[in-house]
């Protein structure tokens, strides 16, 4: 869309999602308001009670930092800068798939170690200096303003938090950043746009998380130990340097199987991981706070794009239209894409067309990891799902492709560059990796060592059988 003086976008939620939505209307729209319940600017990092997820770890995808970077041109070294470490995604982070150690392998994949609200207070203050933009916080977003006819959303209707007087925001856009609790499909719906679908999956998922302080390092040069969990063992951590000269870990179990929340417990439970190396660096490592725990039971994607009538002036963007399993770190470089889906719809020079936007950001930002992690997500038996032939064989593939990282770093770097979004899953599929992948398991897998496979001491306890998901 051509700069068009006198217009004006409101962003409903300041994090993550809404930040990126409001640096890109920002090239776009006279003024742009973001307004949240909570106060943002210049509160510095921290864990923000409404976005309780910030207290977790929050991995920034490579793909993620692309499109960061491109969005705010230096972010990534100001971030360093700030006492973040950095290092390689696939050679500096010691990845554990299947309970084996997959070979690393430097491959261009930036990781910015930042723990959430430093990573957030970063993009935040790069939003906050853009002229156009203005945080308004403080507000509670209690609904929307429409036209008499309800054919074009006109603006947002706010309170002060703690009550006061309800007041309309104008717009000519409004864009819904609320997160996993928006209530836009329930306002369509009083509109009489009918109800979007909502798709879910019972995961059953709990993190905790806690913070350290080493008092050796036992890392070397590595960045991160990250177990994954597996059909095998539906458990698994990361644990990793972060900002501010910590150590940030955070386990997390499936289908039930949650980490407990007291010292000694999570301990123990770190003890019944595959490999050894975060039990054993816990033993170098004093906690800075409490083990924290975050309860994810489903993921949540909102069909917008099967919408047959959407009313003008209104997108929706983030963890309000997908809020994927976060194992996968897939959740802040969606919202970053979808902010670039959004550009590309502010560059016809009209107000964007919603059915279009969303049918665009389904295809192009949803669908492909939605279908990579859904198919590993059914990997998992007590998952619920239908298991297509489809799916079987994605499944066995990627199992191909998780043993031959083991012993070739080309592999490992494929892998790592579809996982972090910057390939997009096909990629996986293309005759010369598939021929790479088989050559590896089949024969050269006979010749090569693997990575040294971590056996977990005798001492340590055998993971619980899971329990299915209430
Ligand atoms: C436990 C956990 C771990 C995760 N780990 C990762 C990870 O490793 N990597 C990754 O990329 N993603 C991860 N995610 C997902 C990631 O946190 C989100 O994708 C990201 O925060 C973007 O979300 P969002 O901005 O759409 O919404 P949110 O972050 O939920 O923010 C919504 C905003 O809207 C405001 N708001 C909501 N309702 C109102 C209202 N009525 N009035 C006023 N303000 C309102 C809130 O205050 C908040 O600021 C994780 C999520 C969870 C739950």
């Amino acid at each position: 869309m051509a700069d068009v003086t006198g217009t004006r976008a409101v962003v409903m939620g300041g994090s993550i999602a809404g930040l990126f939505a409001a640096r890109v209307l920002a090239d776009a729209y006279d003024e742009v308001l973001v307004v949240d319940r909570d106060e943002l600017v210049g509160t510095g990092p921290h864990a923000r009670r409404s976005c309780p997820q910030t207290r977790h770890i929050n991995g920034l995808l490579a793909r993620g930092q692309q499109v960061m970077e491109e969005l705010y041109p230096g972010i990534t070294e100001e971030i360093f800068a700030d006492g973040v470490p950095t290092g390689d995604l696939a050679g500096d982070v010691r990845w554990y798939f299947q309970g084996r150690r997959i070979k690393p392998q430097h491959a261009g994949l930036v990781c910015v170690a930042a723990s959430r609200p430093m990573l957030e207070h970063h993009i935040r203050e790069r939003t906050a200096a853009l002229p156009r933009v203005t945080f308004v916080a403080g507000q509670d977003i209690l609904g929307l303003a429409t036209t008499a006819d309800r054919r074009r959303v006109t603006g947002v209707r706010v309170q002060p938090v703690g009550g006061g007087a309800e007041r309309t925001i104008d717009a000519d856009l409004v864009v819904d950043a609320t997160g996993r609790g928006s209530r836009t499909p329930l306002w369509l719906e009083e509109l009489g746009y009918g109800r979007v679908r909502e798709e879910r999956k019972k995961i059953g998922l709990t993190y905790v998380t806690q913070h350290y302080r080493l008092t050796e390092d036992p890392y070397g040069t590595d960045l991160s130990i990250n177990p994954a969990a597996w059909a095998g063992l539906p458990r698994g951590a990361i644990f990793t340097k972060t900002d501010g000269g910590r150590v940030e870990l955070t386990t997390y179990g499936l289908l039930g199987d949650a980490p407990p929340t007291d010292q000694q417990g999570l301990y123990d439970w770190v003890a019944t991981l595959p490999c050894p190396d975060i039990h054993d660096a816990l033993q170098h490592a004093e906690p800075v706070d409490e083990p924290v725990a975050f309860r994810f039971p489903t993921t949540l994607r909102r069909h917008y794009e099967e919408l047959e009538r959407v009313p003008d002036g209104l997108v929706v963007t983030g963890d309000a239209v997908c809020c994927f399993n976060p194992i996968y770190a897939q959740g802040m470089t969606a919202a970053a894409l979808g902010a670039l889906t959004l550009r590309d719809h502010l560059h016809t020079g009209a107000h964007p067309q919603p059915g279009q936007y969303f049918r665009d950001l389904a295809a192009e930002v949803i669908d492909p990891p939605w279908e990579m992690t859904n198919t590993v997500d059914l990997s998992f038996p007590g998952v619920e799902g239908e298991r297509t032939l489809q799916v079987r064989i994605g499944q066995a593939f990627l199992s191909l492709v998780q043993q031959a990282a083991t012993i070739d770093g080309a592999v490992t770097a494929g892998y790592m560059r579809a996982a972090g979004l910057v390939d997009r899953p096909e990629a996986l599929m293309r005759p010369a990796f598939v021929a790479r992948v088989l050559w590896n398991v089949l024969v050269r897998a006979r010749f090569v060592p693997p990575v040294p496979r971590a056996v977990p001491a005798a001492d340590r306890r055998p993971a619980p059988e899971p329990v299915p998901v209430p």
